[in-house]
């Protein structure tokens, strides 16, 4: 079958769009949507140093990749793609995908270990939590900490994560059903309702644009990624929620989007009423680092994790 737009052979449809299309017509969409992203979010600044977070996956190679397209020439700007290894021993040959795109792209990676700054992997961390959390909870927590503190130590005005579109709507989803509707107002292209000068601004070029789309990129353009699956992943929440919403989808083309419209709706709804509220952010009693509550996720983890 024939592209929609041009006589070239198209390489997938797109039923929500109601349109098959080539490669190149592919590539100029998908684009488009992770420029307007960050163009209407106002998302970077032109001397922005930026880490880009590099966990091997489809994800965060294809956002590198894009970025570098978009900024890799600006003298005044500076990609740093950052790697937290977590430890866990069946993943770890993704950091050969993650040194390979680096390589191609002309970035030099840099690879933080977690054990390192908290004194443990995630392998040896399972089965410590007495409360049986999954890993997960902690593994996100603490990964997201380490990557703070090294865009901190960095002097970066912005840290990218390759969160995509299904992603955002997990996130929205989980914290509807839990009934957590304050922590829908953090999501969106940037992450949070209040500044702090401890916390790097989060930023997330790919939000727009759905995971199977990242993929079918990722795989045109010869980006080189990481498809090991992590053995922690299968009993999540997240995952019970993914599948979910991709049934969804399935059986009424266009959730999805329909679904991200409505999340953003919420958002600003959500930080109106947070910033209304007047809450500010905290010192955590242990470490010092910014919190809602009295003592931080990470401090609460490494407690438990520490028996
Ligand atoms: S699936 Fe869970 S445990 Fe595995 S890397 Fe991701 S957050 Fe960590
Ligand atoms: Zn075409
Ligand atoms: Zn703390």
């Amino acid at each position: 079958m024939n592209c929609s737009l041009c006589s070239r052979r198209s390489v997938v449809e797109l039923n929500y769009y109601g349109q098959r299309l080539c490669r190149k017509h592919f590539n100029g969409l998908f684009e488009r949507r992770v420029r307007k992203t960050i163009r209407t979010s106002r998302m970077f600044h032109s001397t922005d140093r930026i880490v880009v977070g590099l966990s091997g996956g489809k994800d965060s190679a294809v956002m590198l990749h894009i970025l570098n397209d978009l900024f890799g020439k600006n003298p005044r700007m500076e990609l740093i793609p950052v790697t937290i290894d977590e430890g866990i021993e069946a993943v770890k040959g993704r950091l050969k995908q993650t040194k390979a795109l680096c390589k191609m792209i002309g970035l030099e990676q840099r690879v933080y270990s977690l054990k390192d700054a908290v004194g443990f992997t995630v392998d040896e961390a399972m089965g410590r939590m007495k409360d049986g959390a999954g890993a997960c909870t902690y593994c996100g927590v603490l990964r997201r900490r380490v990557l703070n503190d090294v865009a901190r130590g960095l002097s970066a005005d912005k840290v990218a994560i390759g969160h995509n579109l299904d992603d955002e709507i997990q996130s929205a989803f989980m914290n509807f059903v839990r009934g957590d509707l304050d922590r829908i107002a953090r999501l969106g292209p940037i992450v949070g309702v209040m500044r702090n000068e401890r916390l790097v601004s989060r930023v997330k070029p790919l939000r727009d644009v759905l995971e199977s789309e990242v993929l079918l990129y990722a795989k045109l353009n010869d980006i080189p990624f990481s498809s090991f699956k992590c053995p922690y992943a299968g009993d999540s929440f997240r995952t019970t929620v993914k599948r979910i919403l991709n049934e969804l989808d399935v059986r009424h083309p266009g959730s999805k989007f329909q679904m991200l419209q409505s999340t953003d709706q919420l958002v600003s709804l959500m930080k109106e009423r947070v910033l209304a509220k007047g809450d500010t952010i905290r010192s955590c009693l242990v470490c010092g680092e910014p919190t809602s509550q009295e003592k931080c996720k990470t401090c609460i983890i490494l407690e438990k994790v520490r028996v």
